[in-house]
């Protein structure tokens, strides 16, 4: 997390004719990503050369700007990347061209301008320019969160004529950085967006030079969010169409997991992948299914039948659904009953408060493992032949383990390898091949151990 940087207080001389702004002495304990940089360290450092940079040569970078990576900025002056991103990419939109920056020339900054750092943070799905030395090797040595990507272009470390201020502003509250060389945009939202605070110059950029050769042809679908038809699609409760429109359930998922896809409920009960646990309850808490099919939600009934059937037919034994949708005042005397007999803490660690509960949703499924004499109880279902079929391979239906062995803090319930909970084949697939414990950390939920 960075530190927002207040106010570019301390003017100060450094070496013999450079001027360079420092940040003011509190700021100067930058926070990269969570880890303290020490050093002060100015924005932009002093270049070596005495001669001026020769604007001719400098061409502008293309810019583009996506809602869906929460508002974060990228400039490229590589056409081909532009390109590709304006054609296929719909998480972008292309924006123009801003500032002018130095291309390399054969892998080196022209003379009298200097090395533009550029690193990505998957973290803060942003990318961060600096021409500071000290600034970029804080970040290679200290900060995890942020990959060197390398020196892409070059700019000028100091005023002059003929050049002009690329600024820098930080928003704590999306945790991105932005660059503009455009002095009205820059002072528009330095009086009148507080999301964005001045960071300060971050380097100098020629106002003339040669052009950036203009992107051509229509700009990809926009995905995510911003897709046409998404607003529609969860109006509709349609999933399919909602994680379409992402691009696919493993994209969803990591949209959803990095925050990137606020406009998708996680609590529309009609959704599956809504979450219920001890932080939240069913929405409204009376919820009742549509409709109901052999004790499970209607459009779910099927998938549950084809995952009996296989674990039989694959020779794993018989299994039986125990208990599936429960109303509200079912789950009341269960938990009642639960925590009579074992007290609250214990109770609670079994049986969910009514509104709490999956199964009110029609999405849980409670499974025992039968024989020859008859089924078993809950639990007498772990180390089953079933208990490992259902295990391996309920994703393959739609369904995951909700509660697994060692999660307790993350669920809030001791492990019950018998709760099934449906969150649709696709959603389950991702979550099986991505390893995953919780629906919870699957959607970059907090924890919720407790009410
Ligand atoms: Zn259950």
């Amino acid at each position: 997390m960075w530190f927002a940087i207040g106010s570019m207080a301390a003017m100060r001389f450094r070496g013999k004719k450079s001027f360079v702004r420092l940040l003011s002495g509190l700021a100067a304990a930058v926070v990269l990503g969570g880890m303290m940089a020490v050093a002060p360290h100015a924005l932009v450092e002093p270049a070596a050369a005495d001669s001026a940079p020769d604007p001719d040569s400098s061409r502008p970078v293309y810019r583009f700007w996506s809602e869906g990576y929460g508002n974060s900025h990228f400039y490229t002056l590589d056409r081909d990347d532009a390109q590709n991103l304006h054609s296929t990419d719909g998480w972008w939109t292309y924006e123009g061209t801003d500032f002018r920056v130095w291309p390399l020339e054969n892998g080196s900054c022209p003379e009298a301008t200097v090395p533009v750092h550029r690193f990505w943070s998957p973290k803060f799905t942003s990318h961060f320019y600096t021409v500071s030395r000290s600034e970029a090797d804080d970040l290679r040595r200290g900060d995890p969160n942020w990959d060197d990507e390398g020196v892409r272009f070059c700019a000028a470390s100091e005023p002059g004529s003929g050049l002009t201020a690329v600024h820098r502003f930080w928003s704590s509250e999306f945790n991105k950085h932005f660059y503009t060389a455009n002095a009205s945009e820059a002072e528009h939202l330095r009086r009148n967006d507080p999301k964005w605070s001045y960071e300060g110059v971050a380097m100098y950029a020629p106002t003339s030079g040669a052009a950036s050769p203009p992107l051509t042809g229509e700009a990809a679908p926009r995905m995510g969010c911003q897709a046409s038809g998404m607003s529609s699609a969860i109006g509709a409760h349609d999933a399919a169409q909602i994680v379409r429109l992402f691009g696919g359930a493993g994209v969803f998922r990591d949209a959803v997991a990095s925050g990137r896809a606020d406009c998708v409920p996680l609590d529309d009960p009609a959704l599956p992948w809504v979450l219920v646990n001890k932080q939240n309850p069913v929405s409204p808490i009376d919820y009742v299914p549509a409709s109901l099919n052999g004790g499970l939600r209607a459009e779910v009934a099927g998938s549950y039948a084809d995952m009996q059937h296989d674990a039989a037919g694959a020779g794993a034994g018989s299994i039986a659904l125990t208990s599936g949708y429960r109303s509200y005042s079912t789950q009341a005397g269960i938990h009642r009953y639960q925590v009579d007999r074992l007290g609250v803490e214990g109770g609670e660690r079994l049986a969910a408060r009514p509104g709490y509960s999956e199964h009110q949703l029609g999405l849980a499924a409670d499974v025992v493992a039968c024989g020859g004499g008859g089924c078993g109880s809950l639990y007498d279902f772990a180390g089953t032949s079933q208990e490992r079929w259902v295990r391996e391979n309920s994703w393959r239906y739609g369904w995951i383990v909700r509660y697994e062995h060692g999660q307790t803090g993350t669920t809030g319930y001791n492990a019950e390898p018998w709760h099934l909970r449906y969150i649709g084949t696709d959603l389950a697939r991702v979550y099986h091949d991505g390893g995953y414990r919780t629906f919870e950390t699957f959607l970059g939920s907090p924890a919720a151990p407790n009410y």
